[in-house]
């Protein structure tokens, strides 16, 4: 790079800083910042255009075109040669503008008589904010190093433009952050809530976007990069037994810590000018450009490695911490690209809902989102570069759409949505302490699924006959070490204290799949669903599972006791897993420990072969809960947290409600209690299936059994069951439309 192109530029953004230093308006100040940078690059024009909403730009100062123009000359995304810039993110550079691809003359600035032109976007962490243009009569092709200078000016415009410093009369100056926006995502868990924006991670504020001394500022990025590679390499020793994923991502900072074009980059824009913090977010903003271009998933994951890495260096550059001393609101929604179950759970209940920029599903966030019947959108894509701490907010976890800083016309709708759903609710309260019992008199049990001590206060409220299914993997999944079996113990005495002798099916640890623990070696598997997990596990290092056994007897203590072993697939296996609990009962009766007073000891039932089983294992085991979730998966093969084929096949496909009628059948003979505890569970119609088909207990989350109770109790459960045999002999594929037709009729 030229030296005298490196002084020019430094005193330019030295005049930058000045002219935004005076206390003047805004219009003032964008005014005389196109003069100065007119008269640095030797321009006869210098124009910067803001967005006045997603889709228009507006020319909000100018040195050189019409003034006349300013505020009333606007254009569409796409449209001119500023409107390509826009629209690509991307530098115009020519000296032919007229006959340039896209050119659109624009009468009111006069500016047919400039031959060159030349355009930066001006953006911000891959926000992009506007257009800045230089122009002039003589045909001229900016050189490479006068692009960068005038890129890194609009770096400094942008870092500026953040702050607030041209706030103007203006709509399109202080149109950033103000506007009203709409991000369609996934739904990760139901509700809808309203509230105020909580940021998990605040965003870094740079407020010294321009230096003088760039030795300075070289020495204090070379320090906090060397501090950066420290911590990384810190991290990767601590980090050394845990989970793959976690190690790619470790190294994949430690590459970029020490990426010497990373560092040349960074060192350049410094001595453009730039303060060490401003050159880390130019870098930053220009990988996230990248990002939005690139498709490949594994290329997208480094580059937010990149960019969480940039954050980590602006952290140590400025000092802030998460730390801003901005105060949470007291209906916090919480924003973050992603969050750990264990960060998630010190919020707690106080979070009204949570909206994720990636997630699945499946990860344990969700999990403990679902665990606290908070809305849960995953997905949102680029929310945390959106949201400011304290915006008014809007999540429906139903449909996966957030509303940022909605309109009143949102507004009254979404109240509206939220004012219907506490009015059911309400009629669910009302019919809390009834049977769900159907018209023609057939009795259903619901039951709860939870996971969490949190859950249990649902279970008086909901009107849960008891808890059908605790997940105890959420305590292994939650912390960054096994955790111990007196904590165990306490923790599930407690679940049976809060249920107050209700009866709680304890399911034994399910790891494995999408359930991977962060302190044990991950399994290099190529179908983790179809692999090494749950009571696989247990049998292969009973270790953990002789631990967790003799928890839960310490925990009952004296009390009955109801255990079930996940993911049972033969007689065989369950015969095992129940030999080691005679083993553990054995154990603490030698210990003089109290044994329960009852004890059940039963299997889920997840794989098809289960279903086939010999009449002996049927017999055998107290208690048959059908995991729909996992059954469903193996018997459609279809990945449950594949989005492209989970929902390819419906619960009440014929085929799948006749497996299940032969798994009712097969329990009424032998006398086996059976209930179902997968999702499908708690979604009515499927409901009422399943309770035709002979399922009389139903496990599901505590919000549904309301829903699922109320319309129990208006059908008439041997009418849905003569419809469903009646759509199979019709050879329907799914018998859904036959029942909803059926219920539509007011039955
Ligand atoms: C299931 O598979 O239906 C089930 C309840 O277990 P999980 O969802 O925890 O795998
Ligand atoms: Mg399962």
């Amino acid at each position: 790079m030229a030296q005298d192109t490196q002084t020019e530029s430094r005193k330019l953004l030295g005049r930058l800083r000045d002219a935004l230093a005076e206390d003047s308006a805004g219009q003032e100040r964008l005014d005389k910042i196109t003069s100065l940078i007119a008269s640095s690059m030797g321009t006869e024009v210098c124009s910067i255009y803001l967005f006045r909403d997603d889709e228009t730009l507006e020319l909000c100062a100018t040195e050189g075109l019409n003034p006349e123009a300013v505020h009333q000359t606007r254009m569409r995304v796409g449209e001119g040669l500023v409107g390509r810039v826009a629209r690509a993110s991307s530098v115009v550079n020519t000296d032919d503008a007229p006959n340039a691809k896209g050119f659109r003359y624009m009468p009111e600035t006069g500016e047919e008589i400039f031959s060159s032109f030349c355009g930066v976007p001006v953006q911000r962490l891959g926000d992009n904010l506007g257009v800045l243009v230089v122009q002039s009569k003589e045909k001229r092709t900016f050189s490479l190093d006068e692009v960068y200078a005038l890129e890194v000016v609009a770096m400094v415009l942008a870092e500026m433009t953040e702050l607030g410093a041209f706030i103007g009369e203006g709509a399109a100056m202080s149109a950033l952050h103000q506007q009203s926006e709409m991000f369609r995502g996934t739904s990760g868990q139901e509700g809808a809530s309203e509230g105020h924006v909580w940021l998990h991670e605040p965003r870094v504020v740079v407020t010294n976007p321009v230096a003088d001394d760039p030795e300075v500022e070289l020495k204090r990025l070379n320090d906090a990069v060397e501090e950066l590679r420290v911590g990384v390499d810190k991290m990767l020793d601590t980090a050394a037994r845990g989970d793959k994923e976690q190690l790619d991502v470790l190294e994949a900072y430690r590459m970029f810590a020490n990426s010497k074009g990373w560092m040349r980059r960074m060192e350049q824009d410094i001595s453009r000018g730039l303060s060490a913090e401003a050159a880390v977010e130019m870098e930053q903003s220009a990988a996230r450009s990248r990002m939005e271009q690139v498709t490949d998933a594994y290329l997208r994951e480094r580059l937010h490695d990149l960019d969480d890495l940039s954050n980590r260096l602006l952290r140590i550059l400025t000092g802030q911490g998460s730390e801003t001393g901005a105060e949470m609101p007291s209906d916090p929604i919480l924003i973050a690209r992603n969050i750990g179950p264990g960060e998630l759970l010190e919020y707690g209940r106080k979070l009204k809902g949570i909206v994720l920029e990636e997630g699945s599903v499946g990860s344990h966030a969700a999990i403990v989102a679902r665990a606290l019947a908070i809305p849960l959108v995953i997905h949102a894509d680029k929310i945390t570069t959106e949201a400011l701490n304290g915006d008014h907010i809007m999540v429906d976890g139903d449909q996966g759409i957030v509303h940022l800083r909605p309109d009143d016309t949102v507004v009254t709708a979404f109240r509206d949505k939220i004012a219907m759903a506490t009015q059911a609710q309400e009629r669910y309260a009302s019919i809390r302490d009834k049977d769900a019992e159907s018209r023609d008199g057939q009795l259903v049990h619901l039951h709860m699924n939870a996971g969490l001590m949190a859950d249990l206060p649902s279970l008086p409220t909901s009107g849960a006959e008891g808890v059908g299914l605790f997940r105890t993997e959420l305590q292994f999944l939650i912390r960054n070490q096994m955790p111990k079996r007196t904590e165990l113990a306490q923790l599930y005495g407690r679940v049976m204290d809060a249920a107050e002798g209700k009866r709680v099916v304890f399911r034994t640890l399910d790891i494995g799949s999408d359930k991977v623990l962060p302190y044990m070696a991950p399994q290099d598997e190529p179908n983790p669903a179809l692999g090494w997990r749950a009571v696989r596990v247990a049998l292969d290092k009973p270790g953990v599972m002789r631990m967790q056994l003799q928890a839960l007897l310490r925990g009952a203590n004296g009390r009955p006791l109801t255990i079930m072993f996940p993911f049972i697939a033969q007689y065989e296996e369950y015969t095992a897993a129940r030999a080691e609990v005679d083993k553990a009962m054995e154990r603490e009766r030698i210990l003089g420990h109290p044994l329960p007073e009852t004890l059940e000891v039963g299997a889920m039932l997840e794989t098809p072969s289960l279903g086939f089983a010999p009449k002996k294992f049927y017999e055998e085991v107290d208690f048959l809960s059908i995991g729909g979730n996992d059954l469903k998966q193996f018997f459609f093969a279809a990945d449950r947290e594949n989005e492209r084929v989970r929902r390819r096949y419906d619960t009440l496909n014929v085929s799948f409600l006749t497996f299940l009628e032969g798994i009712v059948n097969r329990c009424i003979d032998t006398g086996t209690p059976l209930s179902f505890c997968g999702e499908d569970a708690g979604r009515p119609i499927e409901a009422v299936c399943l309770a035709a088909m002979g399922l009389r207990h139903l496990s599901m989350r505590p919000a549904s059994i309301g829903p699922v109770k109320s319309l129990l109790r208006r059908v008439d459960l041997s009418e849905v069951r003569r419809v469903i045999h009646q759509a199979r002999e019709q050879g329907d594929q799914s018998v859904r439309p036959a029942v909803m037709e059926y219920l539509r009729n007011g039955n």
